[in-house]
């Protein structure tokens, strides 16, 4: 786990257009990190699963955090009533060492504004429960097939709008970047949203 400054630093990123870049805010940038690796590894307040609407545990992530978290976690799931794509629900973690998993379906192929809802109402979620951590994975760029740097700007954009509006809500916001391509494209736009100077 890497804050985003250092992370800049270390891995000498550049700006490839500046302008086209957002509006500096540096009390943003200490509060995203970039995580390289599996996500049900994260000790924080809640991470985020790409579920489908049916919430009954699927391949991908979802996989991972089921295998994970335990049985007991598909319990709580079957309880829930299925997810609409775009809508996020909240589930104890179990045996997971993050305290709450946000169940979010991403769109099938490329759909910005659902996209752009999942981010959003897994920040709500968060913010109701008094999660002050959260990690996302690249929601829907897996078997969903979301091109994946469409999906990184719209997740990027939304988390840029959303913590420019509640700034205090979170200490450290995740994006877990399983795939070397989700890395390439993050390395490239974030600085474009969360620019360090
Ligand atoms: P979707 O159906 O929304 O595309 P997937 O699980 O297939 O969901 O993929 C979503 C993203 O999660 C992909 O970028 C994939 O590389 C990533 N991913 C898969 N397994 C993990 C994991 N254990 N931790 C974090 N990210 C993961």
């Amino acid at each position: 786990l890497i804050k985003w400054p250092e992370y800049f630093e270390k891995n000498e990123l550049k700006y490839e257009n500046l302008n086209n870049c957002s509006v500096t805010n540096p009390g943003l940038n200490d509060k995203i990190s970039i995580f390289e690796g599996d996500i049900t590894t994260l000790e924080i307040d809640a991470i985020v699963n790409a579920a489908n609407n049916s919430l009954l545990g699927g391949g991908g992530v979802d996989g991972a955090i089921h295998r994970a978290a335990g049985p007991l976690l598909i319990q709580e799931c079957k309880t829930l009533g299925g997810c609409s794509t775009g809508a996020a629900k909240i589930t104890s973690g179990y045996n997971l060492p993050a305290k709450y998993v946000i169940h979010t379906v991403g769109p099938i192929g490329e759909k910005p504004e659902l996209l752009r809802n999942c981010y959003r109402n897994c920040l709500d979620i968060a913010r109701e429960n008094n999660c002050r951590t959260i990690a996302f994975p690249c929601i829907s760029t897996g078997i969903y097939g979301y091109p994946h740097e469409k999906a990184s700007i719209v997740a990027l954009n939304e988390i840029r709008n959303y913590i420019d509006q509640h700034s205090d809500s979170f200490d450290l916001i995740i994006f877990c970047l399983f795939m070397e391509k989700s890395k390439q494209v993050y390395d490239r736009f974030l600085p474009k949203f969360f620019p360090l100077r």
